[in-house]
């Protein structure tokens, strides 16, 4: 029986297609990246239904009525980006911080003078919800311009219950009045508040007592996270926050090895982390750690780049060792500006030394892993949805390589156009 379609993307230049896409824990992973010239992909009910040359599809495909063309003359199809660590939500200007850093002055000096993230928790806490959904919704515009169909986005400046349940539902709201997917991550466990940092066990506690079951009874969050670091949480309070978060139904995601190699990366294993993030110091004994763990490792090469980062993370070794590496934008108020997924891939060119193809598979299908959804979305594949960025370009290739410049000329979500370039 032919596919009926209500969805075509007809006449493509090419469609870039993984003919070996990673499919979770104990499968290979495969980086293969293929363009199939003159391609037509068809759609239905927001997933792919159908795929192959252009000149096939009206013997191969049953048109719905009012089935919408959309024409790929001259574009390159690659699936929707996905952004799976962001801190898009906040409120606030740390331009100044920015400043004072690239001029050399230390990070104690920028405390000093009211920086850090401890700022932002207060333009968070002080800020409505009408203006954190405003200056959030307009950097996700920004973030669908450049490719981005999927995107979590994690609380984490509130540090107290009310602010960090005002921030899940300005997360939740993006949800329902945008077209990108959104995907929330609590992250109480951002960083010890000034108030509590004699007390960092009792904060420990509070959030695995009293906030981690609010939240999980909203019902807005599908992840939850900590920060494993010298100055936020110790492995053993992270480990607690984790398993209270699984006790309530929220996945793990950690982030691990950003400053000090801790033991966040054999927490990540041990809880069974969706993803383990930053990872700029992980060594070898992390690498064979995460190899088979099914754990997502996930780098940010807009951090390293923003922070002037001498060190990168080493995403060549990882996937040499065979791991499902991700990128992520990381986007943040403090230390990544980054937003764009072309950025995002030229970064993971320029500073992880990966291949156009190894970069395009790492922020889409493995992107998609480290949110879950490895199995339906990341990848132009029959049965995934329909999430898909046509691009001016000749390939893939130029989404790296033209450094900073959009190619995007439209974007697909389920099967729906929602977003045209110039
Ligand atoms: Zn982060």
């Amino acid at each position: 029986m032919k596919p009926v379609a209500d969805v075509v993307l007809h006449n493509l230049a090419a469609a870039t297609l993984f003919p070996r896409p990673y499919r979770g824990k104990g499968t290979p992973v495969g980086w293969e990246v293929e363009e199939r010239p003159a391609w037509s992909i068809a759609g239905k009910d927001g997933a792919i239904v159908w795929m192959g040359p252009a000149a096939r599809l009206g013997a191969e495909v049953d048109l719905a009525a009012d089935c919408v063309f959309v024409n790929g003359a001259g574009l390159v199809a690659v699936p929707g980006f996905v952004d799976s660590h962001t801190h898009l939500v906040y409120a606030g200007d740390r331009s100044d911080e920015f400043e004072m850093r690239v001029q050399g002055r230390p990070y104690l000096d920028i405390l000093a003078a009211g920086g850090g993230i401890l700022r932002s928790v207060e333009a968070v806490r002080q800020g409505s919800e009408e203006e954190l959904y405003q200056e959030a919704a307009q950097r996700l515009v920004e973030a669908l311009a450049w490719g981005t169909t999927t995107i979590e986005i994690k609380t984490g400046y509130g540090l107290d219950l009310p602010t960090e349940l005002k921030m899940l539902r300005v997360i939740d709201r993006l949800r329902r009045e945008m077209p990108v997917r959104i995907v929330a991550t609590f992250m109480g466990a951002h960083a010890v508040p000034a108030a509590r940092k004699a007390d960092p066990d009792g904060f420990t506690d509070e959030i695995c007592r009293d906030w981690i079951p609010e939240v999980a009874k909203t019902g807005l969050a599908a992840f939850n996270d900590v920060f494993t670091e010298n100055k936020a949480f110790s492995v053993a309070q992270s480990r607690k926050i984790l398993e209270a978060g699984v006790a309530h139904g929220l996945r793990p995601k950690i982030h691990a090895d950003e400053i000090n190699v801790l033991g966040g990366v054999d927490l990540a294993v041990e809880v069974g982390a969706v993803s383990a993030d930053h990872l700029l110091m992980t060594g070898p004994e992390g690498i064979a750690k995460l190899a088979g763990s099914g754990v997502i490792p996930t780098v940010l090469p807009g951090t390293s780049t923003y922070l002037m980062e001498k060190h990168h993370a080493p995403a060549r070794a990882m996937i040499e060792a065979g791991l499902p590496l991700a990128i992520a934008s990381d986007h943040n108020p403090g230390s990544c500006q980054f937003l764009g997924a072309g950025l995002i891939q030229s970064l993971a060119m320029l500073q992880l030394r990966l291949s156009a193809g190894e970069a395009l598979v790492a922020g889409t299908l493995h992107a998609a892993h480290a949110l879950g959804q490895g199995d339906r979305l990341g990848a132009l594949e029959v049965g995934r949805q329909f999430d898909a960025v046509l691009l001016d370009a000749t390939s893939y290739r130029q989404v790296g390589y033209r450094v900073g410049q959009n190619l995007v000329r439209n974007v697909l979500i389920g099967g729906r156009p929602v977003f045209q370039g110039a």
